[in-house]
């Protein structure tokens, strides 16, 4: 009997852009390119397009790299689509499926922001694949059944899991299984093999001969077997992935395993199977969600900052929302309506002053229309405070972590643009606890804080 393979490749990239000027700024490790973003499309993304790998892979392509992608390396951009595309007409459902737009934790977040996450990220994949999204990448897999319940309420069918993120009837095979949702019905997950996703992602060199090892591998197993993995391992994480990876999906006679994609499989194999969500668990780290919360052994040294981190924008998230709420309830019956929608306008498609009139039957001043637009716009930016990369790693002093408290500061100086309330002491004053390289201190020379790096995201953008 043949196995049945499929590898499913989530691509992503945060947004680099210096939120104040739309620039991703030269970066320090990307040399000889300007930027991470350059570096990776030339290692990864150009490469695999170019050898038609992603015609045979399930993947999702975060929003935020996809539109980077689009201005940067359109040919690339636009052979992803294809691949998309070609998929549909061949097996009448596409290979490609969603994110939600910024990598946010979604069980970390409240309701509201996880059905924004998810609407943009909808959103985003219908304007660039051109069709409805089956399917949905959660950020680093992390999953509560809340987050499912929205997804199916979306009209979404399936996610993707790994094996030691769930329990019950689970046979070591891919599924798809079904998860039973609070409020009734099922929501369909494929579950990846752990080991040989991580066999694949991290001991490239210990794999000689991709075929056979992979044929190897699956001998003699039932049903569909899930690789799922991050897909830069492919060219920048391992320089012979590319190669690695085309091997793989060949196709031939009496090949020792077929190549399946998720949403091809999904449409002849109706999940039966039912099993449990172990629910606020995530695939990088086996401490349920501490590693982008209040910290985990996975990241050495002191993560006090990264509680900290959270609850300061947390609170500054509080700070905006209701100041955006209590400027537009007297005007709009659902002023979130109006910033699930602001995603059209960050996709260029629509323009923020029309959006905000077709929402509203009050005729606005230019002067309101102006507030109100600074204020939408802000949540943009408030959204993009909470992706996930910002407390991935152990040092607050790095790029990540200041990228976020730079989106911080864009979403302060928008808010106070609007309204001249300036929600930046306070948030400062939040951030002064958390320290840089806690116990390194040098006596006599101030500690290093993240409200340091706030001062000089302001110093940098004079505008903050
Ligand atoms: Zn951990």
């Amino acid at each position: 009997m043949t196995q049945l393979v499929a590898i499913h490749g989530h691509f992503y990239q945060p947004p680099r852009e210096n939120p104040f000027t739309g620039e991703v700024p030269a970066e320090q490790g990307a040399e000889p390119y300007h930027d991470y973003n350059a570096k990776i499309t030339a290692e990864s993304y150009r490469p695999n397009a170019l050898a038609g790998n992603f015609d045979r892979i399930s993947f999702n392509i975060g929003p935020t790299l996809i539109g980077w992608l689009d201005r940067h390396d359109h040919e690339t951009y636009r052979r992803i689509q294809e691949a998309d595309r070609v998929h549909r007409q061949t097996c009448g459902v596409g290979n490609a499926i969603a994110q939600p737009a910024h990598h946010t934790i979604l069980p970390l977040a409240r309701r509201r922001d996880k059905i924004t996450q998810i609407k943009w990220g909808m959103a985003s994949f219908i304007h660039r694949f051109g069709r409805q999204p089956r399917g949905m990448w959660l950020p680093e897999m992390a999953v509560d059944l809340v987050t499912l319940e929205i997804l199916s309420r979306r009209g979404l069918s399936f996610t993707i899991l790994s094996e030691e993120q769930v329990q019950g009837e689970v046979r070591g095979d891919a599924g798809p299984y079904r998860v039973r949702l609070p409020g009734g019905g099922f929501f369909a997950v494929f579950v990846r093999d752990r080991q040989l996703s991580n066999q694949l992602s991290f001991a490239t060199d210990q794999i000689a001969a991709g075929r056979d090892w992979l044929a190897d591998q699956v001998r003699g197993r039932q049903g569909l077997t899930l690789i799922a993995t991050d897909g830069e391992t492919f060219g920048h994480h391992q320089r012979r992935g590319v190669q690695l990876l085309a091997d793989l999906l060949r196709d031939e006679p009496a090949a020792p395993y077929e190549m399946a994609t998720l949403t091809d499989y999904l449409r002849t194999h109706a999940p039966t199977r039912e099993i449990e969500l172990i629910e606020r668990t995530a695939w990088s780290c086996s401490h349920h969600l501490d590693r982008w919360d209040r910290g985990c052994g996975c990241t050495p040294g002191d993560h006090s900052w990264k509680p900290i981190l959270r609850s300061a924008l947390d609170l500054l998230a509080d700070e905006i929302d209701a100041i955006y709420l209590y400027e537009l309830r007297r005007l709009f019956s659902n002023p979130w309506l109006l910033v699930d929608q602001y995603i059209d306008v960050v996709l260029g498609v629509a323009d923020t002053g029309l959006l905000i009139r077709e929402n509203t039957s009050a005729k606005l001043t230019t002067g309101q229309n102006l507030r109100i637009g600074k204020l939408v716009q802000a949540q943009l930016h408030r959204q993009r405070m909470f992706t996930s990369c910002g407390w991935f790693f152990e040092k607050l002093d790095r790029p990540e972590p200041r990228y976020v408290i730079a989106q911080a500061a864009c979403a302060i100086h928008l808010v106070r643009q609007g309204t001249g309330i300036d929600l930046g002491p306070e948030f400062r004053e939040a951030l002064c606890a958390a320290r840089c390289g806690k116990g390194k201190a040098i006596p006599g020379v101030p500690t290093h804080t993240a409200a340091d790096l706030y001062d000089e995201v302001a110093a940098a953008n004079p505008l903050a």
